[in-house]
């Protein structure tokens, strides 16, 4: 039996047993489509038409009439048809129900007054991200504690960082190894920290900007809220953290404003040409992923086993990519790391060609820094004088390259390893003070 709520803004068609959350839906409405109108700045003339069904059967049949094929897959239980919010409600779930409205009518106009309008495609996080947002149903983590708590869960349970900009509806979006409905509303919630009212607003009309962020947004929004919510006392925890992260793609890139890259290409197992096994270096992906956050250098680390071995091979992805990266962000130094057996007679090695890919004043304040640290057993270009990647990059004018080989004894426990980071950082800061001072006198 259908029954029907009406006022001058909407229309509510349900069936009896949805009374409850028809009353509801009128009521967010009434708050919602103003709302909407100011942020999409247009009049509504049409009143808003929901449909709630509490049967499946009839559910499906309605949609099918309306679209006049079977396109609807068997797990939708919610569409945005010819402007309309369809929903199939259980109407034991009703009272969790109430915010479909007001989610699916984000979408509505989105589509009709921002996509249409300029001819622009859909991105999906973006789209999803801001209905969970504007829609009211995120409202009670709105609150900073909340919202924490929720960032902290939804970290531990991605297993998987997908790069957003590239998922589809269906199956890519929400499965075992990451949730995107989850992961967009943090994107989203990210933006809107980072960006003043008037960009964050303007952005749904710039898709370029958006398909920009989204290349790296997860990983971007992560490093934000850890710095926001993470002590500095959780060194162990968060290095365990980044050694473990795991992207969806063979290499992951993160910009920096120090032109400093630290590069770790041997993250992972990797099967020799001739079939034999190189291990990884563990926690150069760690050291990388930590300077990129805390000392905002770059960061370009190879995650997957691409079957070529990138220090040995000049012009793998690994080393093209890093090329490009070099030349479009004039990045003015690379610093290559690698981990060394305990058994090597050194603490740190430094590998520059036999001094020629790297400027000298530059490989002592890389010393001088290591030294400042307790780190004083440093050998230069033996036995390692640098591979692939310092041979290839080293003919870039103006950049300089220098390997380092890091002994496992100072990798395989917090403490050690907070004096690599700590050198590693101490040489950041005397690097920058050089590149201002250099840049001064010209
Ligand atoms: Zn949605």
């Amino acid at each position: 039996m259908k029954k029907v709520l009406e006022n001058d803004l909407c229309i509510v068609d349900y069936s009896e047993t949805l009374q409850s959350l028809a009353e509801s839906t009128m009521e967010l409405l009434k708050g919602k489509i103003p709302e909407y109108e100011e942020f999409f700045c247009v009049k509504l003339t049409d009143k808003i038409k929901v449909n709630y069904f509490d049967n499946l059967q009839e559910f499906r049949d309605f949609i099918h009439n309306i679209r006049n094929d079977n396109s609807l897959p068997e797990y939708a239980t919610g569409t945005y048809d010819k402007d309309m919010i369809n929903a199939c409600i259980n109407p034991e779930d009703q009272n969790r129900r109430v915010f479909t409205a007001s989610h699916e009518l984000f979408h509505i106009l989105y589509k009709k007054y921002i996509l249409e309008k300029n001819n622009f495609d859909r991105i999906v996080w973006y789209d999803e991200g801001m209905a969970q947002y504007m829609s009211g149903e995120k409202d009670k983590i709105k609150d900073e504690e909340s919202f924490k708590q929720f960032y902290l869960k939804v970290k531990a349970d991605t297993k998987i960082i997908p790069e957003l900009g590239s998922l589809i509806h269906g199956k890519m979006f929400l499965n075992d190894n990451y949730n995107g409905y989850n992961l967009s509303y943090i994107a989203i919630r990210y933006l809107n920290e980072i960006l003043n009212p008037d960009e964050f607003k303007n952005l749904m009309y710039n898709p370029e900007t958006i398909k920009e962020y989204g290349k790296r947004i997860v990983i971007n929004s992560f490093n934000y809220f850890d710095k926001k919510y993470c002590q500095n006392d959780q060194f162990e925890e968060e290095i365990e953290y980044l050694e473990r992260l795991n992207y969806d793609n063979d290499y992951l890139y993160l910009k920096g404003k120090n032109k400093i890259l630290f590069s770790a290409p041997h993250t992972m197992m990797q099967e020799r040409e001739d079939g034999s096994i190189k291990l990884s270096e563990p926690y150069t992906k760690a050291i990388s992923l930590f300077l990129n956050r805390h000392d905002d250098t770059y960061s370009m680390v190879k995650l997957k086993d691409t079957k070529i071995e990138s220090n040995n091979d000049n012009y793998d992805d690994y080393n093209v990519e890093l090329r490009r990266l070099i030349k479009e962000n004039d990045i003015a130094i690379i610093i290559d790391l690698h981990g060394a057996a305990k058994e090597r007679d050194f603490d740190v090695e430094f590998g520059t060609l036999d001094n020629l890919s790297t400027d000298y004043t530059t490989v002592k304040e890389l010393e001088d820094s290591f030294r400042e640290n307790g780190i004083n057993n440093i050998a230069y270009n033996n036995p390692f004088k640098g591979g692939a990647i310092t041979k290839g990059l080293f003919g870039i004018d103006n950049v300089d390259v220098i390997q380092i080989e890091i002994n496992k004894k100072y990798r395989e426990n917090p403490e050690s390893l907070r004096k690599i980071i700590s050198s590693l950082e101490t040489f950041i800061k005397k690097y920058n003070e050089s590149i201002n001072k250099k840049t001064i006198r010209r």
